[in-house]
Protein backbone atom coordinates (compact mmCIF):
# COMPACT_ATOMS: atom_id res chain seq x y z
CA UNK A 1 0.00 0.00 0.00
CA UNK A 2 1.35 3.09 -1.02
CA UNK A 3 0.74 6.76 0.16
CA UNK A 4 1.54 10.58 -0.47
CA UNK A 5 1.76 11.13 3.51
CA UNK A 6 0.73 9.35 6.27
CA UNK A 7 0.42 10.14 9.68
CA UNK A 8 0.81 7.99 12.77
CA UNK A 9 -1.98 8.80 15.75
CA UNK A 10 -4.70 10.24 15.47
CA UNK A 11 -5.26 12.76 18.16
CA UNK A 12 -6.01 16.55 17.66
CA UNK A 13 -2.37 17.28 15.89
CA UNK A 14 -2.99 14.29 13.36
CA UNK A 15 -6.58 14.56 12.65
CA UNK A 16 -5.97 18.41 12.04
CA UNK A 17 -3.24 17.72 9.70
CA UNK A 18 -5.29 15.03 7.85
CA UNK A 19 -8.39 17.24 7.69
CA UNK A 20 -6.58 19.95 6.32
CA UNK A 21 -3.74 17.80 3.88
CA UNK A 22 -7.30 15.94 2.60
CA UNK A 23 -9.08 19.35 1.97
CA UNK A 24 -5.82 20.49 -0.17
CA UNK A 25 -6.47 17.21 -2.26
CA UNK A 26 -3.27 15.38 -0.87
CA UNK A 27 -4.22 11.54 -0.29
CA UNK A 28 -3.57 10.68 3.71
CA UNK A 29 -3.90 7.81 5.94
CA UNK A 30 -4.13 8.01 9.77
CA UNK A 31 -3.02 5.33 11.57
CA UNK A 32 -4.56 5.13 14.77
CA UNK A 33 -3.02 2.61 17.60
CA UNK A 34 -6.93 2.77 18.89
CA UNK A 35 -11.06 3.30 17.60
CA UNK A 36 -13.05 6.39 18.64
CA UNK A 37 -14.22 7.29 20.47
CA UNK A 38 -11.96 6.67 23.76
CA UNK A 39 -10.94 8.70 26.54
CA UNK A 40 -7.51 10.32 27.60
CA UNK A 41 -5.91 11.61 30.21
CA UNK A 42 -6.02 15.29 29.55
CA UNK A 43 -6.87 18.28 31.84
CA UNK A 44 -9.47 19.10 28.66
CA UNK A 45 -9.63 22.69 29.09
CA UNK A 46 -8.87 24.31 25.36
CA UNK A 47 -7.57 28.00 25.11
CA UNK A 48 -9.88 29.56 22.90
CA UNK A 49 -6.62 30.41 20.75
CA UNK A 50 -8.48 28.04 18.81
CA UNK A 51 -11.74 27.97 18.97
CA UNK A 52 -12.37 30.12 15.87
CA UNK A 53 -10.05 27.84 13.86
CA UNK A 54 -11.90 25.05 15.69
CA UNK A 55 -15.08 26.24 14.29
CA UNK A 56 -13.54 27.38 10.79
CA UNK A 57 -13.00 23.35 10.22
CA UNK A 58 -16.23 22.68 10.83
CA UNK A 59 -16.63 22.08 14.70
CA UNK A 60 -20.12 23.08 16.53
CA UNK A 61 -18.58 23.91 19.87
CA UNK A 62 -21.82 25.04 21.07
CA UNK A 63 -23.33 22.39 20.04
CA UNK A 64 -21.32 19.54 21.01
CA UNK A 65 -21.80 20.82 24.87
CA UNK A 66 -18.63 22.63 25.62
CA UNK A 67 -18.40 24.71 28.72
CA UNK A 68 -17.34 28.40 28.35
CA UNK A 69 -14.51 29.35 30.58
CA UNK A 70 -13.69 32.99 31.57
CA UNK A 71 -11.89 32.62 35.42
CA UNK A 72 -8.95 31.14 36.76
CA UNK A 73 -8.28 30.14 40.51
CA UNK A 74 -4.96 29.01 41.66
CA UNK A 75 -4.81 27.18 45.20
CA UNK A 76 -1.81 25.98 47.32
CA UNK A 77 -1.05 23.16 49.18
CA UNK A 78 -2.78 24.55 53.04
CA UNK A 79 -5.46 25.81 50.86
CA UNK A 80 -4.96 30.08 50.05
CA UNK A 81 -6.31 30.88 46.86
CA UNK A 82 -6.17 33.67 44.23
CA UNK A 83 -8.90 34.30 41.66
CA UNK A 84 -8.13 36.22 38.00
CA UNK A 85 -10.23 36.37 34.92
CA UNK A 86 -8.73 34.58 32.19
CA UNK A 87 -7.93 37.56 29.24
CA UNK A 88 -8.74 35.32 26.77
CA UNK A 89 -10.72 32.55 28.47
CA UNK A 90 -11.09 29.25 27.02
CA UNK A 91 -13.40 26.18 26.62
CA UNK A 92 -13.80 22.80 28.35
CA UNK A 93 -14.85 19.28 26.35
CA UNK A 94 -14.26 15.91 26.71
CA UNK A 95 -11.49 14.26 24.57
CA UNK A 96 -13.85 11.64 24.28
CA UNK A 97 -16.58 14.40 22.20
CA UNK A 98 -13.25 16.35 20.65
CA UNK A 99 -11.70 13.65 18.81
CA UNK A 100 -14.36 11.48 17.72
CA UNK A 101 -15.48 15.50 16.25
CA UNK A 102 -12.92 15.85 14.57
CA UNK A 103 -12.60 12.28 13.39
CA UNK A 104 -15.92 12.13 11.28
CA UNK A 105 -14.65 15.92 10.11
CA UNK A 106 -11.77 14.07 8.80
CA UNK A 107 -13.93 10.76 7.61
CA UNK A 108 -15.95 13.49 5.78
CA UNK A 109 -13.23 14.93 3.65
CA UNK A 110 -11.76 11.68 2.76
CA UNK A 111 -9.01 10.58 4.94
CA UNK A 112 -8.19 6.72 5.14
CA UNK A 113 -8.11 5.49 8.07
CA UNK A 114 -6.25 2.43 10.09
CA UNK A 115 -7.63 1.98 13.98
CA UNK A 116 -6.77 -0.37 16.30
CA UNK A 117 -3.56 -0.84 14.58
CA UNK A 118 -0.24 0.36 15.80
CA UNK A 119 3.04 1.78 14.07
CA UNK A 120 5.84 -0.52 15.19
CA UNK A 121 8.59 0.88 13.43
CA UNK A 122 9.85 3.43 10.37
CA UNK A 123 12.35 3.00 8.09
CA UNK A 124 13.53 5.65 5.87
CA UNK A 125 15.45 4.18 2.25
CA UNK A 126 15.97 5.94 -0.42
CA UNK A 127 13.88 8.91 -0.31
CA UNK A 128 10.92 6.48 0.55
CA UNK A 129 9.44 5.69 4.15
CA UNK A 130 8.62 2.01 4.99
CA UNK A 131 5.95 1.48 7.62
CA UNK A 132 5.43 -1.50 9.53
CA UNK A 133 2.13 -2.22 11.34
CA UNK A 134 0.91 -4.38 14.49
CA UNK A 135 -1.53 -5.90 11.17
CA UNK A 136 1.30 -6.97 9.67
CA UNK A 137 0.32 -4.34 6.58
CA UNK A 138 3.60 -2.56 4.79
CA UNK A 139 2.82 0.81 3.79
CA UNK A 140 5.18 3.05 2.07
CA UNK A 141 4.59 6.68 2.07
CA UNK A 142 6.77 9.94 0.92
CA UNK A 143 5.64 12.04 3.87
CA UNK A 144 5.25 10.70 7.36
CA UNK A 145 3.87 13.00 9.77
CA UNK A 146 4.92 11.85 13.09
CA UNK A 147 1.33 12.43 15.74
CA UNK A 148 1.54 9.77 18.15
CA UNK A 149 2.00 12.12 21.46
CA UNK A 150 4.36 12.15 24.49
CA UNK A 151 5.94 8.95 24.57
CA UNK A 152 5.67 5.49 22.31
CA UNK A 153 8.06 3.04 21.49
CA UNK A 154 8.62 4.16 18.43
CA UNK A 155 10.97 6.76 20.01
CA UNK A 156 13.21 4.37 21.37
CA UNK A 157 13.33 3.44 18.02
CA UNK A 158 14.07 6.70 16.80
CA UNK A 159 16.93 6.81 19.58
CA UNK A 160 15.48 10.19 20.80
CA UNK A 161 17.70 12.01 23.28
CA UNK A 162 14.49 13.11 25.73
CA UNK A 163 14.16 9.25 25.95
CA UNK A 164 17.61 8.86 27.57
CA UNK A 165 16.66 11.11 30.17
CA UNK A 166 14.39 10.98 33.54
CA UNK A 167 10.36 11.39 32.99
CA UNK A 168 9.29 11.22 36.42
CA UNK A 169 5.61 12.59 35.77
CA UNK A 170 2.32 10.23 36.01
CA UNK A 171 -0.91 11.91 35.33
CA UNK A 172 -4.22 10.60 36.22
CA UNK A 173 -8.12 11.21 35.16
CA UNK A 174 -11.61 11.30 36.18
CA UNK A 175 -14.92 12.69 35.20
CA UNK A 176 -16.95 13.85 38.05
CA UNK A 177 -19.91 15.67 39.03
CA UNK A 178 -20.66 18.13 41.23
CA UNK A 179 -21.94 21.06 42.32
CA UNK A 180 -19.16 23.07 40.97
CA UNK A 181 -18.77 26.64 39.39
CA UNK A 182 -18.73 26.20 35.37
CA UNK A 183 -17.34 28.97 34.45
CA UNK A 184 -14.28 28.65 36.66
CA UNK A 185 -10.98 26.81 35.87
CA UNK A 186 -9.13 25.70 39.00
CA UNK A 187 -5.24 24.52 39.70
CA UNK A 188 -5.03 23.27 43.02
CA UNK A 189 -1.61 22.44 44.49
CA UNK A 190 -0.45 19.48 46.28
CA UNK A 191 2.88 18.16 47.96
CA UNK A 192 4.99 17.16 44.31
CA UNK A 193 2.20 17.63 41.98
CA UNK A 194 -1.08 19.98 41.09
CA UNK A 195 -4.48 19.07 40.32
CA UNK A 196 -6.90 20.78 37.31
CA UNK A 197 -10.42 20.75 37.40
CA UNK A 198 -12.92 22.29 34.64
CA UNK A 199 -16.40 21.68 33.71
CA UNK A 200 -17.15 19.70 30.31
CA UNK A 201 -20.23 18.82 28.46
CA UNK A 202 -23.62 17.55 30.00
CA UNK A 203 -22.99 18.90 33.26
CA UNK A 204 -19.38 16.75 34.15
CA UNK A 205 -16.42 18.13 34.82
CA UNK A 206 -13.03 17.05 34.48
CA UNK A 207 -10.62 16.62 37.49
CA UNK A 208 -6.71 15.87 36.38
CA UNK A 209 -3.40 15.62 37.82
CA UNK A 210 0.33 15.62 37.39
CA UNK A 211 2.47 14.11 40.03
CA UNK A 212 5.66 12.65 40.73
CA UNK A 213 5.89 8.61 40.59
CA UNK A 214 7.42 8.90 43.82
CA UNK A 215 4.23 10.53 45.56
CA UNK A 216 2.88 7.04 44.71
CA UNK A 217 5.55 4.80 45.20
CA UNK A 218 5.30 6.31 48.42
CA UNK A 219 1.64 6.08 48.85
CA UNK A 220 1.57 2.72 47.59
CA UNK A 221 -1.78 3.05 45.96
CA UNK A 222 -3.82 6.20 43.84
CA UNK A 223 -6.37 5.78 46.38
CA UNK A 224 -3.98 5.91 49.20
CA UNK A 225 -1.93 9.38 47.22
CA UNK A 226 -5.53 11.11 47.02
CA UNK A 227 -6.50 10.58 51.03
CA UNK A 228 -2.96 11.15 52.15
CA UNK A 229 -1.32 13.57 49.93
CA UNK A 230 -3.91 15.58 47.53
CA UNK A 231 -6.46 16.10 50.44
CA UNK A 232 -4.41 17.91 52.48
CA UNK A 233 -5.18 20.90 50.15
CA UNK A 234 -8.64 21.43 51.74
CA UNK A 235 -10.23 22.48 48.18
CA UNK A 236 -9.54 18.97 47.06
CA UNK A 237 -10.24 17.31 49.79
CA UNK A 238 -13.82 19.00 49.38
CA UNK A 239 -13.64 17.11 45.46
CA UNK A 240 -12.83 14.10 46.59
CA UNK A 241 -15.11 13.79 49.63
CA UNK A 242 -18.33 15.27 47.64
CA UNK A 243 -18.09 14.68 43.95
CA UNK A 244 -19.80 12.07 41.91
CA UNK A 245 -17.12 9.79 39.96
CA UNK A 246 -18.25 8.45 37.10
CA UNK A 247 -15.44 5.94 36.29
CA UNK A 248 -14.82 2.61 38.23
CA UNK A 249 -10.95 3.80 38.10
CA UNK A 250 -9.19 6.35 36.54
CA UNK A 251 -7.60 7.12 33.23
CA UNK A 252 -3.81 6.29 33.83
CA UNK A 253 -0.43 7.42 32.00
CA UNK A 254 3.33 7.51 33.59
CA UNK A 255 6.53 8.24 32.34
CA UNK A 256 5.59 12.02 31.05
CA UNK A 257 8.22 14.36 30.03
CA UNK A 258 8.82 17.74 29.43
CA UNK A 259 12.33 17.75 28.18
CA UNK A 260 12.96 19.19 24.92
CA UNK A 261 12.54 17.42 21.38
CA UNK A 262 13.60 17.92 18.08
CA UNK A 263 10.59 19.07 15.47
CA UNK A 264 11.90 16.93 13.14
CA UNK A 265 13.49 13.68 13.11
CA UNK A 266 14.67 11.06 10.57
CA UNK A 267 13.02 12.86 8.28
CA UNK A 268 9.31 12.42 10.04
CA UNK A 269 7.85 16.11 10.80
CA UNK A 270 6.63 15.57 14.19
CA UNK A 271 3.73 17.51 15.41
CA UNK A 272 2.21 17.68 18.94
CA UNK A 273 3.47 16.71 22.13
CA UNK A 274 5.66 14.44 19.65
CA UNK A 275 7.54 17.10 18.77
CA UNK A 276 7.36 18.90 22.72
CA UNK A 277 5.09 18.62 25.38
CA UNK A 278 4.18 21.90 27.38
CA UNK A 279 3.97 21.82 31.28
CA UNK A 280 0.06 21.24 31.92
CA UNK A 281 -0.46 23.74 34.22
CA UNK A 282 -0.24 25.98 31.55
CA UNK A 283 -3.14 24.48 30.11
CA UNK A 284 -2.37 24.78 26.18
CA UNK A 285 -1.20 21.33 24.95
CA UNK A 286 -4.94 21.16 23.19
CA UNK A 287 -3.99 24.21 21.50
CA UNK A 288 -0.61 23.92 20.58
CA UNK A 289 -1.27 20.48 18.97
CA UNK A 290 -3.95 21.87 16.75
CA UNK A 291 -1.97 24.61 15.85
CA UNK A 292 1.24 22.17 14.76
CA UNK A 293 -1.42 20.35 12.84
CA UNK A 294 -2.53 23.13 10.73
CA UNK A 295 1.06 24.00 10.69
CA UNK A 296 2.40 21.05 9.63
CA UNK A 297 -0.18 20.69 7.20
CA UNK A 298 0.74 24.06 5.13
CA UNK A 299 4.25 22.96 4.94
CA UNK A 300 3.82 19.67 3.10
CA UNK A 301 1.07 21.50 1.10
CA UNK A 302 3.69 24.13 -0.81
CA UNK A 303 5.99 20.69 -0.90
CA UNK A 304 3.13 19.35 -2.82
CA UNK A 305 2.60 22.61 -4.91
CA UNK A 306 6.36 22.22 -6.10
CA UNK A 307 7.03 25.11 -3.64
CA UNK A 308 9.98 23.26 -1.76
CA UNK A 309 12.15 20.58 -2.01
CA UNK A 310 12.03 17.99 1.07
CA UNK A 311 15.17 19.53 2.39
CA UNK A 312 13.29 22.80 2.50
CA UNK A 313 10.28 21.33 4.04
CA UNK A 314 12.51 20.14 6.74
CA UNK A 315 14.42 23.05 7.33
CA UNK A 316 11.11 25.50 6.89
CA UNK A 317 8.99 23.39 9.55
CA UNK A 318 11.99 22.91 12.18
CA UNK A 319 12.10 27.08 11.53
CA UNK A 320 8.18 27.28 12.24
CA UNK A 321 8.00 25.11 14.77
CA UNK A 322 10.54 27.06 16.84
CA UNK A 323 9.68 30.15 16.22
CA UNK A 324 5.82 29.74 17.26
CA UNK A 325 6.64 27.15 20.07
CA UNK A 326 10.07 27.23 21.31
CA UNK A 327 9.83 29.92 24.09
CA UNK A 328 6.24 29.31 25.41
CA UNK A 329 7.76 25.69 26.04
CA UNK A 330 10.73 26.69 28.06
CA UNK A 331 8.38 29.50 30.01
CA UNK A 332 6.16 26.32 30.71
CA UNK A 333 8.83 24.20 31.84
CA UNK A 334 10.49 27.56 34.34
CA UNK A 335 6.57 27.84 35.92
CA UNK A 336 6.56 24.88 36.84
CA UNK A 337 9.21 24.48 39.27
CA UNK A 338 7.26 26.67 41.40
CA UNK A 339 4.18 24.23 41.24
CA UNK A 340 3.97 21.23 43.73
CA UNK A 341 6.40 22.67 46.04
CA UNK A 342 4.74 23.78 49.21
CA UNK A 343 6.55 26.73 50.31
CA UNK A 344 7.84 28.01 46.32
CA UNK A 345 3.84 27.46 45.41
CA UNK A 346 2.54 29.76 48.78
CA UNK A 347 5.34 32.39 47.95
CA UNK A 348 4.64 32.36 44.07
CA UNK A 349 0.56 32.64 45.44
CA UNK A 350 1.32 35.77 47.68
CA UNK A 351 3.70 37.65 44.82
CA UNK A 352 0.72 37.47 42.31
CA UNK A 353 -1.76 38.25 44.63
CA UNK A 354 0.59 41.57 45.29
CA UNK A 355 1.37 41.98 41.93
CA UNK A 356 -1.98 40.58 39.32
CA UNK A 357 -0.42 41.80 36.01
CA UNK A 358 2.49 39.22 36.53
CA UNK A 359 0.15 36.50 37.01
CA UNK A 360 -1.53 37.92 33.75
CA UNK A 361 1.61 38.22 32.00
CA UNK A 362 2.80 34.48 32.58
CA UNK A 363 -0.54 33.62 31.26
CA UNK A 364 0.14 35.24 28.19
CA UNK A 365 3.61 33.99 27.93
CA UNK A 366 2.64 30.54 28.06
CA UNK A 367 -0.44 31.07 25.10
CA UNK A 368 -0.10 32.14 21.50
CA UNK A 369 -2.85 34.92 19.59
CA UNK A 370 -5.85 33.82 18.47
CA UNK A 371 -5.38 31.80 15.74
CA UNK A 372 -6.85 32.74 12.00
CA UNK A 373 -9.04 30.53 10.53
C1 LIG B 1 -1.96 15.37 33.04
C2 LIG B 1 -2.13 16.19 31.79
C3 LIG B 1 -3.13 17.17 31.73
C4 LIG B 1 -3.27 17.95 30.58
N1 LIG B 1 -4.25 18.91 30.56
C5 LIG B 1 -4.37 19.72 29.49
C6 LIG B 1 -5.37 20.73 29.45
O1 LIG B 1 -6.20 20.88 30.34
N2 LIG B 1 -5.40 21.55 28.35
C7 LIG B 1 -4.54 21.40 27.31
O2 LIG B 1 -4.63 22.18 26.35
N3 LIG B 1 -3.61 20.42 27.31
C8 LIG B 1 -3.50 19.58 28.36
N4 LIG B 1 -2.57 18.58 28.35
C9 LIG B 1 -1.76 18.37 27.15
C10 LIG B 1 -2.58 17.73 26.02
O3 LIG B 1 -3.26 16.60 26.50
C11 LIG B 1 -1.65 17.32 24.88
O4 LIG B 1 -0.76 18.38 24.62
C12 LIG B 1 -2.43 16.98 23.61
O5 LIG B 1 -3.28 15.89 23.85
C13 LIG B 1 -1.48 16.67 22.48
O6 LIG B 1 -2.16 16.17 21.36
P1 LIG B 1 -1.41 15.22 20.34
O7 LIG B 1 -2.29 15.12 19.15
O8 LIG B 1 -0.01 15.66 20.16
O9 LIG B 1 -1.28 13.81 21.08
P2 LIG B 1 -2.39 12.84 21.62
O10 LIG B 1 -3.69 13.51 21.82
O11 LIG B 1 -1.78 12.12 22.79
O12 LIG B 1 -2.59 11.80 20.43
C14 LIG B 1 -1.63 10.87 20.06
C15 LIG B 1 -2.34 9.67 19.43
O13 LIG B 1 -1.38 8.77 18.88
C16 LIG B 1 -1.80 7.43 19.10
N5 LIG B 1 -0.60 6.60 19.04
C17 LIG B 1 0.46 6.58 19.90
N6 LIG B 1 1.39 5.73 19.47
C18 LIG B 1 0.94 5.21 18.32
C19 LIG B 1 1.48 4.25 17.41
N7 LIG B 1 2.68 3.68 17.58
N8 LIG B 1 0.74 3.93 16.32
C20 LIG B 1 -0.48 4.51 16.10
N9 LIG B 1 -1.03 5.42 16.94
C21 LIG B 1 -0.32 5.76 18.03
C22 LIG B 1 -2.47 7.48 20.48
O14 LIG B 1 -3.37 6.43 20.67
C23 LIG B 1 -3.13 8.86 20.45
O15 LIG B 1 -4.49 8.80 20.03
C24 LIG B 1 -2.41 17.76 29.47
C25 LIG B 1 -1.42 16.77 29.52
C26 LIG B 1 -1.28 15.99 30.66
C27 LIG B 1 -0.21 14.95 30.70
Amino acid sequence: MKYPVVIIGGGLAGLVSSIELARAGIKVLLIERKAYPFHKVCGEYISNEVRPYLEHLGLNLDGLGSAKIIRFRFTSPKGSALETPLDMGGFGISRYTLDQALYELARKAGVDFQLNTSVQNVVWQNGHFGIETSNLEQVEAEIVIGAYGKRTRLDKQFDRDFMKMESPYVGVKYHIKGNFAKDLISLHNFKNGYCGMSAIENEKFCLCYLTERSNLREAGSIQEMESNVLSRNPHLQEIFSNAEFLYDKPEVINEISFAPKDAVENHILMAGDSAGLITPLCGNGMAMAIRAGNMVAREVGEYYSGHHSREVLEQSYAKAWQNEFALRLKVGRNVQRFFGREVLSEMALGFFKMTPPLLSMVIKATHGKKMEA
